[in-house]
């Protein structure tokens, strides 16, 4: 079967249309960096349909460009933070005219520039009442259920900004080591942020959750659509409700402390097709596409 699978995609790269032309934003990433995939058909090529994009065993969607002239399609593709190094591809899979083409394009993915904290006392969750260890499950399997939505609309029309402006006081992906072994990573940027400091949309979107939870506290997510999510967490005061429309730079709460933190600050994640990424390299390769 695999052999089979090597040998079709050896046959059909020959023939790779002339109509076609696709770009990769990157070919070498980090664990937790997305991949943005232009693909762009020739004006004249009528039937071109059921693109996707088959990379670590997921095959992601293309959605049409709206940023773009002509019959051009875009994907992004997510890499997992527990990404091992390696050597991979991503296969660009389309029909043409009734026919199927395969693209095969070489992806490394090295590991992020990404410090490490030592934990003192190991991450268990003893001290954590059983009544709080339930909330957390259906928290995350809230979450869970919100990120695996994919709303077929961008509501995104202008470049990403970033949701305030402030100093980054902790980036993403800190590894927390425990005697030497990965335990968890830190899962959004930190923005240094005084209690009642503004919290802004990073682009247009729909606001999904509304909500105080135990580890992020007063948190707001928003669904961009075409399966990109936005969250804000640890907020003193929201200024949203769940369901509305919000555009980019729109108020969506107030920075402060709630949840488990030390200190009033925005902990702001992205997940993309279900996968949590790096925030900031996502904003970056996102504008790629509407710049
Ligand atoms: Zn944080």
């Amino acid at each position: 079967m695999f052999l089979k699978v090597l040998f079709l995609i050896s046959i059909c790269t020959k023939f790779l249309s002339a109509n076609v032309n696709v770009e990769l934003s990157s070919e070498d990433i980090a664990n937790a960096q997305t991949i943005l995939v232009k693909f762009k058909a020739d004006q004249n090529e009528p039937k071109i349909d059921r693109i996707y994009a088959a990379y670590e065993g997921v095959r992601y969607p293309f959605y049409r460009d709206k940023f773009s002239k002509g019959r051009s399609f875009y994907a992004l593709v997510p890499t997992s933070y527990y990404s091992k190094v390696k050597q991979t591809k991503m296969v660009i899979v389309y029909i043409e005219n009734g026919e199927k083409f395969y693209i095969t394009y070489p992806v490394s993915i090295h590991e992020g520039d990404y410090k490490s904290e030592k934990l003192k006392v190991a991450p268990s969750r003893a001290k954590i009442s059983l009544k709080n260890k339930r909330r957390i499950a259906k928290e995350q399997k809230e979450a869970m259920k919100i990120y695996h939505t994919n709303t077929q609309k961008l509501y995104i029309k202008h470049p990403l900004a970033y949701p305030m402006k402030s100093k980054i006081t902790s980036a993403f992906g800190n590894k927390r080591l425990f005697n030497g072994m990965l335990k968890s990573y830190h899962s959004g940027t930190d923005f240094r942020a005084k209690k009642g400091t503004p919290i802004r949309a990073v682009g247009a979107g729909r606001v999904v959750l509304v909500k105080k939870r135990f580890f992020a506290g007063n948190s707001v997510i928003i669904d961009h659509g075409e399966g990109i999510y936005t969250g804000y967490y640890h907020m003193s005061h929201f200024k949203v409700h769940k369901g509305q429309l919000v555009h980019k730079g729109e108020i969506l709460g107030l920075a402060g402390a709630t949840g488990r933190v030390t200190g009033p600050h925005l902990h702001f994640s992205v997940r993309v097709n279900g996968v949590q990424v790096d925030p900031i390299q996502f904003l970056e390769t996102f504008n790629l596409l509407v710049e």
